[in-house]
């Protein structure tokens, strides 16, 4: 990490320099997604704390993430990249409870001050903040081994929220966009497989900027029983929503919405094994009625978003895989844990 530079910024030198604009609006906001934008928020970087303000009828839905260096990315990742992949993961899960966003903060440990770092950092963090319109507020900087803590803060109509626990039996369940392929993108960071430019460019972005479903997942908020996006791998997130609405589900292997550089770089036992246990893709993974499915299917497309119909719940346990041959598929594992 090229942080091993001193120099002489103080804390309130980083603050002022690097988060203290960063306002979620960028250059071709309109007047009134100015307006209603910042209205929230009736203080922002600068005082004890943050004050925000929700509007009549709305609830907080409030998020934390943590990635550190070295576990949830690679040491020497570019910092522009950590920043955005650090908002992205946090907005994500603002999209799988149907939330807006509305502020994030920051807490950031830094092992050194190294201005050119923070710069990229900071650009990076603007870029996201701009993508889903939402300002920093506030947040914490310390020194240590280097950790981004993002909180996003959302909203929702009051009673409103997309919970694991509203799975009926006979939904279906769908996902959005393409699987696998952040597992994919970690084997390209390794080193273990050899890819084009066009390939590099396309896995590098779903590492790095993955895209949080918030405008779909507002969509959802009328029409999915339940939702939870793809943090630890298919059948590991599916496995929540089943536990949380008391059923189970089955879900077909040739369903399973693969990309083209998945389908050309990965064999189809690899491309299985990334799609239903590799995590980190941040798609969502919702059950919705049958009836709801030209409506979902209508959404996506002015959306421009793929959404995928891979199975259903059913009154049982557990998340069943069927292959092509209607056999079931066996995993030693279902997903990324810490601590096991
Ligand atoms: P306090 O000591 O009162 O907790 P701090 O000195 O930690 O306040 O922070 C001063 C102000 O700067 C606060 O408004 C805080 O929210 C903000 N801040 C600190 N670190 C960051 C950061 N990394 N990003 C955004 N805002 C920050
Ligand atoms: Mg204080």
């Amino acid at each position: 990490m090229p942080m091993n530079v001193r120099e002489s910024l103080t804390e309130f030198d980083i603050i002022s320099r690097f988060f203290s604009d960063i306002n979620g609006l960028d250059s071709r906001s309109s007047a009134h997604a100015r307006s209603a934008g910042s209205s929230a928020i009736m203080l922002g970087v600068g005082d004890d704390c943050a004050l925000l303000s929700l509007p009549a009828g709305q609830q907080l839905a409030l998020s934390v993430d943590t990635m550190v260096a070295g576990r949830h990315f690679p040491e020497a990742a570019p910092a522009f990249d950590i920043a955005r992949r650090a908002v992205a993961v946090a907005v994500s899960d603002l999209a799988a409870m149907g939330a807006r966003p509305l502020a994030f903060t920051l807490a950031l440990t830094l092992p050194a001050v190294d201005s050119a770092w923070l710069q990229e950092f900071s650009q990076g963090l603007r870029q996201a903040a701009d993508a889903y319109r939402m300002p920093l507020i506030g947040g914490d900087t310390t020194r240590g081994p280097l950790t981004i803590t993002v909180q996003v803060h959302g909203t929702l109509p009051i009673n409103g929220g997309l919970r694991r626990s509203g799975g009926q039996a006979g939904d279906h369940v769908f996902v959005t966009g393409s699987l696998g392929d952040a597992a994919l993108a970690l084997q390209m960071l390794q080193q273990t497989i050899v890819v084009d430019s066009h390939q590099q460019e396309y896995l590098q972005q779903r590492f790095y900027a993955p895209s949080a479903r918030v405008n779909f997942g507002e969509q959802l908020l009328t029409r999915a029983t339940a939702a939870i996006d793809i943090s630890d791998g298919l059948l590991a997130d599916l496995g929540h929503i089943c536990k949380a609405s008391g059923l189970g589900a089955r879900i077909y292997s040739e369903r399973l919405p693969l990309s083209s550089v998945m389908a050309t770089l990965a064999s189809r036992s690899q491309a299985m094994r990334y799609a239903l246990i590799g995590g980190d893709d941040y798609e969502l993974c919702f059950t919705a009625s049958a009836q709801q499915r030209l409506s979902l299917m209508d959404c996506a497309r002015r959306l421009d978003l793929a959404i995928t119909e891979i199975g259903e719940l059913v009154e049982d346990e557990g998340v069943v895989c069927l292959d092509a041959n209607g056999q079931r598929m066996v995993f030693a594992t279902t997903g990324y844990q810490h601590f096991s």
